[in-house]
C-alpha cells in the first residue's frame, strides 16, 4: 500500500498527503441500489426490443441517461434517441427503480462514514444522481453526514462522470481542497475515471458484477471486494497516508 501511496505522490508531484475528507460516490458505494437500476434500465429496453449488452448498464453507471439511451439505440438504430424517447424512457426506468429499489444501505457504509468524520476527515458526496428527494433520504439513512454544502448532484453540474467536473467540484466543496488533500471512493469505471481525471486518489470497492481489471484499468489505484473489507482495512491506510512521504 505505501508503494502505491507513494507512486500516487510521485505522478502527481506532490511531497506527502495533507487529508481533509473523503469524497463518496452514492450508488454501488453508500447503497445498494445498482441490481434495482441494473433491473429497471434491462426490463425498459427490453420492452422496447432493444438489445442490450452484457453488464451494459453497470459499465456505464454514472453517466447521464441521455447517454445510455443513446448509446443502446446507436446500436440497434444507428442513431439517437429524439427529446421525446428519451423522456419516456427515462420516465419508465424511473419508475422501474422506485418499484425494485430496497433503500438498502451496503453493509459497512454507515461505518466507514462515522470513522471518517472521528479521524476530523470532511465526507463530501459526489453523485450523478438527480432525485430531489436525495438529501432527505440521505439523512434518514446516515443523520447529519452530508448537507447541500457538501454534496455534488446532477444538478450542480455541467458534464457528468467520465468528466472530472464532478470531483473538481467535490474538492471545491470539501473546503477548496488540492487533490492531494482527499481520496476518492467508487464502485464503478466511469466514477474512477472522473475522479483519477480531477487527480485524486481513487479507492474502488467493487460491489456489483465487473471484473476488478476494469476497475484498475479505470486507474482505480487499489480495490477492495466490499465497503466491509474497506473498514477493515482504513485505520491502516490512514496511519499509512499520515507518514508516507517523498
Ligand atoms: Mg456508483
Amino acid at each position: 500500500m505505501e508503494q502505491i501511496l507513494s507512486d500516487y505522490l510521485h505522478t502527481h508531484s506532490f511531497t506527502h498527503f495533507d487529508l481533509k475528507a473523503v469524497i463518496f460516490d452514492m450508488d454501488g458505494v453508500l447503497y445498494d441500489s445498482m441490481p434495482a437500476h441494473d433491473k429497471s434500465w434491462r426490463q425498459t429496453m427490453d420492452e422496447r426490443a432493444l438489445h442490450h449488452l452484457t453488464h451494459e448498464f453497470y459499465l456505464q453507471e454514472g453517466r447521464i441517461g441521455k447517454s445510455t439511451i443513446d448509446a443502446v439505440f446507436q446500436r440497434n438504430l444507428h442513431r439517437d434517441a429524439t427529446d421525446e424517447e428519451i423522456k419516456k424512457i427515462y420516465a419508465r426506468k424511473t419508475e422501474l427503480f422506485q418499484q425494485y429499489n430496497s433503500g438498502k444501505i451496503l453493509p459497512g457504509a454507515a461505518e466507514i462514514l462515522e470513522f471518517v468524520q472521528v479521524n476530523g476527515l470532511k465526507p463530501v458526496l459526489v453523485t450523478g444522481s438527480g432525485q430531489p428527494s436525495l438529501l432527505d433520504r440521505l439523512d434518514i439513512h446516515f443523520p447529519g453526514v452530508f448537507t447541500p454544502q457538501t454534496m455534488v448532484t446532477a444538478f450542480d453540474v455541467e458534464h457528468g462522470k467520465p468528466d472530472p467536473e464532478p470531483y473538481l467540484m467535490g474538492l471545491q466543496k470539501g473546503g477548496n481542497l488540492k487533490p492531494n488533500q482527499a481520496i476518492v471512493i467508487e464502485n464503478a469505471p466511469l466514477g474512477i475515471e472522473s475522479a483519477v481525471g480531477a487527480g485524486i486518489f481513487t479507492i474502488a470497492v467493487n460491489t456489483g458484477p465487473l471484473p476488478d481489471s476494469v476497475l484498475t484499468d479505470a486507474g482505480a489505484s487499489v480495490v477492495f471486494d466490499s465497503m466491509t473489507s474497506l473498514l477493515k482495512n482504513l485505520p491502516d491506510f490512514f496511519q499509512i497516508v499520515r507518514n508516507v512521504q517523498l
